[in-house]
């Protein structure tokens, strides 16, 4: 990978600082595919001349909205909600929506570009978008949220629909949040429209195996990586970071598939459990009583609770982090190949700041990126519409072996493309690269829109 931008491209990404100043979450993934994309536009000089990167760092439509609501005690609270229609080349934009104080425009720029690529790579008809807001859902009442979800529907829903825009969950965003949302669409609406939001509950149309897809189908990837590299997740000791959604299915997978997963945290510290994390007891606390990871000591005596600690200091042969971006630097990246990691395999988006990219692929360890390694998650969300559209609903194997061929494919396009393009095994210049040209490609075709 050229560590410095290609001289076609660099114009543009310093457009791209001028026009969106303090974003620098965006800033950081628009760097990262830009780096890639100097050899494509020698062997696509169309692209250049069609302006389509320029095109692709600027967001088809932002919205950004007041959203008032009223706690436990009746004050007035506002929060901001927000909206970034990407990119709509390849279908109706999708992804998820983010709950959590950090959230601001940089944040949903990021990830919704991030998005684009990453649906394109899925090979579904979905084009990309993000959303969320600076609402913290922790500690809040059932009454609160749905007060606080009610408020933000009543503005967002003008924006949404099944062929325009479906967004989804992702961190503070789970089945109880979209359940308000769904609710809310309907009611202003009078439209009962399945395919407005994914993640929906499995009584009203949700699909099996998607609360499970994110962190499922980045196991499958790593398992790919690894393959790859004629090895496997038998007998692996593995790190997993977080303790949400995705870090809970990651965990269970690579349960399933051999492996030993001994670490999880919150963002108030980690747990190691040399024996393995006992997922039951995992779920229990998160998914149930919403408790804090430390709690998990109380059950598992053995078990060590590490507060403010460093999880990547724990020695590992597969790091998946799933909790949230940057959660890996320079030192951590070079602490955790020092320690023998192998692999890893991004469930989080972009959990790995540029100098632990440069670590991990300077290694030549096997680095699956988030836009690849977690795209099981809106394929699965893709899945669940097409279910919707037909108005069928599929058994758990049958949509988990549908997970695991596209987690395949995903894999095989991008270690292919990496080939094509002289960088054998380079999974970030492979996802960049493929999801790019197909969204050029459609950009192209369509003229200047
Ligand atoms: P959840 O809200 O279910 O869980 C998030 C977990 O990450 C929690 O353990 C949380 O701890 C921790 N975390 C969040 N923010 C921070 C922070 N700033 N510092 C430290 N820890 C933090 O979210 P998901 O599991 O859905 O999402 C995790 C990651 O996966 C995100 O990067 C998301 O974008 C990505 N992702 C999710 C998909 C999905 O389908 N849900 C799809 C693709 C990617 P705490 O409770 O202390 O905040």
């Amino acid at each position: 990978m050229p560590s410095l931008l290609d001289e076609k491209v660099s114009p543009i990404y310093q457009e791209v600082l001028a026009r969106n100043p303090g974003e620098t979450e965006f800033h950081q993934a628009a760097r990262e595919v830009l780096e890639s994309l100097g050899p494509v536009l020698v062997k696509h000089p169309e692209f250049a001349q069609h302006k389509i990167i320029e095109r692709i760092c600027e967001p088809e439509r932002q919205i950004i909205f007041r959203v008032p609501w009223r706690d436990d005690k009746g004050e007035v609270q506002i929060n901001r909600g927000f909206r970034v229609e990407f990119n709509s080349a390849l279908g109706p934009y999708k992804g998820g929506l983010r709950f959590h104080p950090s959230v601001y425009l940089g944040i949903i720029k990021f990830l919704g570009f991030e998005q684009i690529f990453k649906n394109a790579l899925t090979g579904l008809p979905i084009g990309g978008g993000k959303g969320g807001s600076d609402f913290d859902p922790k500690g809040k009442s059932d009454d609160e949220v749905m007060s606080f979800c009610q408020s933000f529907m009543t503005e967002l829903y003008r924006h949404i629909g099944e062929h325009t825009d479906v967004p989804a969950g992702d961190i503070g965003v789970g089945g109880r949040e979209i359940g308000y949302m769904f609710g809310q669409y309907k009611r202003i609406t009078n439209r009962w429209e399945a395919g407005v939001l994914t993640g929906k509950g499995l009584d009203w149309g949700g699909s099996l195996v998607r609360t499970e897809a994110t962190g499922y189908g980045a196991v499958f990837f790593v398992d790919e990586m690894l393959k790859a590299r004629k090895d496997t997740f038998e007998g692996k000791i593995c790190s997993v970071s977080g303790s949400g959604n995705v870090a809970i299915y990651t965990t269970e997978k690579i349960h399933q598939l051999g492996g030993k997963v001994v670490t999880c945290s919150d963002s108030n510290g980690y747990i190691y459990d040399e024996k393995g994390i006992d997922l039951a007891l995992m779920q229990q606390l998160k998914e149930v009583e919403r408790r804090r990871i430390k709690d998990y000591t109380q059950y598992r005596k053995h078990a060590k609770y590490i507060a403010k600690g460093n999880i990547w200091e724990v020695p590992c042969q597969v790091a998946m982090p799933s909790a949230t971006q940057n959660e890996i630097n320079g030192a951590d990246a070079a602490m955790l190949v020092k320690n023998g990691c192998i692999a890893v395999g991004e469930g989080a988006n972009m959990p790995t700041t540029p100098e632990g990219v440069k670590v991990f692929l300077e290694a030549q360890i096997a680095y699956g990126p988030g836009k690849a390694a977690n795209a099981g998650g809106v394929a699965t969300s893709a899945l669940e519409m097409q279910q919707n559209a037909e108005r069928n609903s599929w058994t758990f194997d049958h949509t988990e072996k549908r997970l695991q061929e596209i987690m395949r494919n995903i894999h095989e396009l991008c270690y292919e493309t990496s080939i094509e393009y002289g960088t054998p095994g380079n999974y970030v210049n492979g996802a960049n690269i493929a999801g790019f040209i197909r969204v050029a490609k459609a950009m192209v075709a369509f003229g200047v829109v």
